[in-house]
């Protein structure tokens, strides 16, 4: 598909905003390079709804939304902040979880909007865990029922240009991923690039396919057998409750923002902010430790590597 103008609807639900917040903080690209157009190949892109950033509000504001519904903004991808609750409990209650604007004099829910901006959209992204797999307000005893565009969608869902929901988890999704997705997809609307290859959660394994373990500057230590006991000690994080060795996420190398930051690079624990089944168990609670197996595993690795390296020092070296 040959576009030049690629508009953005970006809905939020059950969130707080830190997603938003997390893209302003994006550097490279930043939220200016990709809607300011630096990225020759990626420009174009008009954020047209945005309830925190957008310039119109009140009625002026619905009016885009209104103008997606109806096909006069295409192509736009609809990007998704904060779970998606379930309205039929709120409903049995005489009430809402999400609303935003009305029409003819009665409320639209973040739903009614979803529902009607889907089947429009050319491709759809789940910016956090909130929006990709139910997040926060999923978690036990999740009362408003609340899903995330995942499980809302089901897997195999596919946009009318063809592509998958892509799910940008982290708990808020980090600013560069976010927008480094939103270049991608735009890229592959416009035929430049494939569509993102996912992983069993439809997150673009370009940023999700390592563990936050095999990203962290500590996995060292880890290999050495040396751990924090206490925080702010400078070792691995592992007895502390770390669940890096099974979470998925490149912030421990990457950094939060422009490089600065990023859970147990810093003396933080990882608590798996990037996984479906995030803040329930195994994540939680956030200091328990992470489930011995994966220590098994990694430790039956490194008895592999070490041998390995020990053969591999006393093969005879040409040079
Ligand atoms: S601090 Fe966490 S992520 Fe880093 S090496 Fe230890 S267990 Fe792995
Ligand atoms: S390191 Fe862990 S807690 Fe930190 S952003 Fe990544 S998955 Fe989330």
């Amino acid at each position: 598909m040959s576009v030049e103008k690629i508009n953005v609807i970006w809905l939020q639900g059950q969130g707080c905003t830190g997603c938003t917040v997390s893209l302003t903080g994006a550097t490279h690209p930043s939220l200016l390079d990709i809607l300011g157009g630096f990225l020759p190949q990626a420009s174009g892109i008009v954020l047209q709804y945005h309830p925190t950033i957008m310039l119109p509000h009140g009625e002026e504001a619905l009016k885009n939304l209104r103008a997606a519904v109806k096909g006069e903004l295409d192509p736009f991808v609809l990007v998704l902040e904060g779970a998606i609750p379930d309205e039929g409990k709120a409903g049995e209650m005489g009430g809402f979880w999400c609303m935003i604007g009305e029409e003819n004099g009665k409320f639209m829910t973040f739903n009614d909007w979803l529902k009607r901006l889907a089947e429009r959209a050319v491709a759809i992204v789940a910016v956090g865990t909130c929006a990709s797999y139910g997040g926060i307000p999923h978690g036990k005893p999740n009362p408003t029922g609340a899903k995330g565009a995942f499980q809302y969608f089901g897997k195999d869902w596919k946009s009318k240009a063809g592509l998958p929901v892509v799910c940008v988890p982290g708990c808020p999704a980090q600013g560069e991923h976010v927008a480094e997705t939103l270049a991608y997809l735009v890229l592959a609307v416009r035929g430049f690039l494939p569509p993102p290859a996912l992983d069993e959660y439809n997150r673009p394994l370009f940023l999700f396919d390592k563990k936050a373990h095999e990203n962290c500057p500590r996995a060292g230590l880890f290999a050495e057998g040396k751990y924090s006991e206490k925080f702010g000690e400078p070792y691995c994080m592992g007895l502390l409750g770390c669940k890096g060795p099974i979470a998925h996420c490149d912030i421990p190398r990457r950094g939060f923002v422009d490089g600065v930051g990023g859970c147990p690079t810093i003396g933080s624990i990882c608590i798996g902010c990037t996984e479906p089944e995030f803040p329930d168990e195994p994540f939680s609670p956030f200091f328990k430790k992470a489930p011995p197996s994966v220590y098994a595993v990694e430790a039956f690795h490194d008895i592999m590597g070490k041998i390995y390296a020990l053969l591999h020092r006393l093969k005879r070296r040409e040079i």
